[in-house]
């Protein structure tokens, strides 16, 4: 039984009437009880006409409360109903004080507070109260008893029911008003969160990377579509988010098992840009970038995993084509090299060249051999099977490698104005490759001078502890940035300052030296950079055990 605050739909109206007709029905039946207990004391009653009116008034009323359409007056319309129940229950009341007919006034009473607020709080006792009082008047002798129970224990009883009534039904209205305000909230919650998935969804099948996210039990929540293409490509059944089979790096070895991405990715293993090859050797290949992260929760705990993948097909065929092109360039390039070399030094072995002539073939000499050791280069860096250095090892003094390689760069120092400088501290013997380790050197200290200014400076320090051997090369040049210090490293990498500018050079240098110190089991990198210069340093293991000194 609830009354709607506002009747508006058709829905509310419906409700408003049916309610209004069960309250009514209660004080119906109630009364109908009354009738009959009535019946049986015939003839005690003291106004069988006012009984009969009583009686009639509420039976009508309860007609009335089923046929009239409240839901079309509205609610403030319904009040009619239980004000006159009053005045029929007064009137029962009236006629026969003994029926005890006057705790009826609970029903419209309860009705008006629950209903009407403050007002029909107040309505219901007060109305009663008047009622109940005039109708003592009309009364003939009424005694003390029915006097008292009649202006003070029913009042007393009414406004306690009204007060009751009125306070619980604020409290349950303003909880209602609360739960629906939750209601909406939590509606617009979920709206947003079902907004919020439909456009990852949509991102998530735009997107031409990979992408597969895995809960905490390692079910897959999110295979997008880029992904399950490529898996399909490869037979993968649509239950699966990995294939049969993958591939390292070098495309012909498969993982170890437990070492496949999609096993360390479950294990909640971090990794960036793992090669992984999908596809038989041989046949349609693909090959991916893939990078991995563990998920958490706002409590930092482990939620699942992400592996996202990028196809780097196209991108490694094409650093192979560019390998392939550059060594059977330069490996074809070699052989007629080393013949022009091979007949300029016969030449300069030969009398009849004048002194002229012999300065011109010098300078030829000197070309060719920079042109053969570029080609060198280019060949070692550029095989697809690192054969590796065949490395000679014997104890070297850095601190000799490096004051010739600073003798063989004076004069391109000189002529830019450039000092060089070296010092020594320690041991500086290490067993090496002395060959080598000066082509490191020489690397470095070219680029020392080649990326300085004019009038600057570069300065060598070989410091030799217990363990190991440092090489500090610092410059006054132009230093670099911080994205050009992480590709430093890598094959053919030129700053794109440099590549605009009138400095020469491959860009093999530093990728070159990497390999030779890591064979070494040594370690390049830069110490530090700046616009004002940069220092490189190389550490050697110094493996004393071997060293013969
Ligand atoms: P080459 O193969 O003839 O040595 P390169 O000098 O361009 O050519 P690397 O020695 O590998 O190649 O150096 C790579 C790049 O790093 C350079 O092109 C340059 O942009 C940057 N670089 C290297 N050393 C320095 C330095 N000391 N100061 C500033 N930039 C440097
Ligand atoms: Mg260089």
């Amino acid at each position: 039984m609830s009354l709607p605050l506002t009747a508006v739909s058709p829905s509310s109206r419906l409700r408003l009437e049916r309610s209004v007709f069960l309250w009514q029905l209660l004080l119906a039946g109630a009364v109908l009880l009354l009738v009959c207990i009535a019946l049986s004391m015939a003839g005690d009653i003291s106004r069988p006409e006012l009984f009969f009116l009583g009686v009639s008034v509420i039976f009508a009323a309860t007609a009335g409360a089923g046929v009239v359409p409240w839901g079309r007056l509205g609610k403030n319309w319904t009040m009619i109903i239980p004000i006159i129940d009053i005045l029929a229950v007064v009137a029962l009341r009236v006629a026969e004080p003994m029926l005890g007919a006057g705790l009826f006034l609970i029903f419209p009473v309860l009705w008006l507070a629950t209903y009407f607020g403050l007002f029909g709080a107040i309505t219901g006792p007060v109305l009663s109260t008047a009622a109940l009082t005039a109708g003592l008047l009309v009364i003939d002798n009424p005694t003390a008893g029915t006097w008292i129970i009649g202006v003070l224990i029913i009042p007393v009883v009414l406004v306690f029911v009204s007060t009751a009534t009125y306070v619980g039904t604020r409290k349950t209205q303003a909880q209602r008003v609360l739960l629906r305000q939750q209601a909406e909230l939590l509606e617009s919650a979920f709206g947003r969160a079902r907004q919020d998935e439909r456009t990852l969804d949509q991102v998530m099948n735009t997107v031409t990377f990979g992408v597969v996210a895995l809960n905490r039990f390692g079910r897959p929540t999110i295979i997008n579509s880029a992904y399950r293409r490529w898996l399909d490509e490869f037979g993968t059944p649509a239950s699966a988010y990995f294939p049969a089979v993958d591939y390292q790096e070098d495309g012909v070895t498969p993982f170890e098992p437990g070492q496949r991405p999609h096993e360390r990715m479950l294990r909640g293993e971090s990794f960036d840009n793992l090669i992984v090859w999908y596809g038989e050797p041989g046949q349609k290949r693909l090959a991916l970038g893939m990078t991995s992260r563990a998920l958490t929760n706002a409590e930092g705990q482990r939620e699942g995993a992400v592996l996202v993948s990028r196809d780097l097909t196209s991108e490694i065929d094409a650093i192979r084509s560019r390998d392939d092109l550059v060594a059977s360039v330069s490996h074809e390039l070699r052989t007629p090299l080393t013949s022009i070399l091979g007949y300029l030094e016969l030449t300069l072995d030969g009398d009849a060249l004048t002194e002229t002539d012999r300065g011109y073939v010098d300078i030829a000499l000197a070309n060719a051999d920079r042109l053969l050791s570029i080609v060198s280069d280019l060949l070692l860096v550029s095989q697809e099977e690192r054969v590796g250095f065949l490395l000679n090892f014997a104890p070297t003094d850095l601190a000799v490698l490096a004051k010739q390689s600073i003798q063989s760069l004076k004069p391109v120092a000189d002529e830019r104005r450039i000092s060089l400088l070296l010092t020594s501290i320690g041991s500086p013997v290490v067993y090496a490759d002395e060959f080598r380790v000066r082509q490191v050197i020489d690397n470095l200290l070219s680029n020392a001078v080649k990326y300085n200014h004019s009038g600057g400076r570069v300065s060598v320090a070989v410091i030799g502890d217990d363990d190991e051997v440092e090489i500090f090369i610092s410059d006054t040049g132009r230093g670099m940035t911080p994205d050009e210090q992480s590709n430093l490293f890598q094959r053919f990498y030129r700053a794109e300052s440099v590549r605009n500018s009138s400095i020469h050079g491959t860009g093999l240098g530093l990728a070159i030296s990497q390999e030779i110190i890591r064979a070494h089991e040594g370690d390049i990198r830069v110490s530090a950079s700046s616009p004002s210069g940069t220092t490189m340093v190389i550490t050697l293991p110094r493996e004393q055990e071997e060293v013969d000194e």
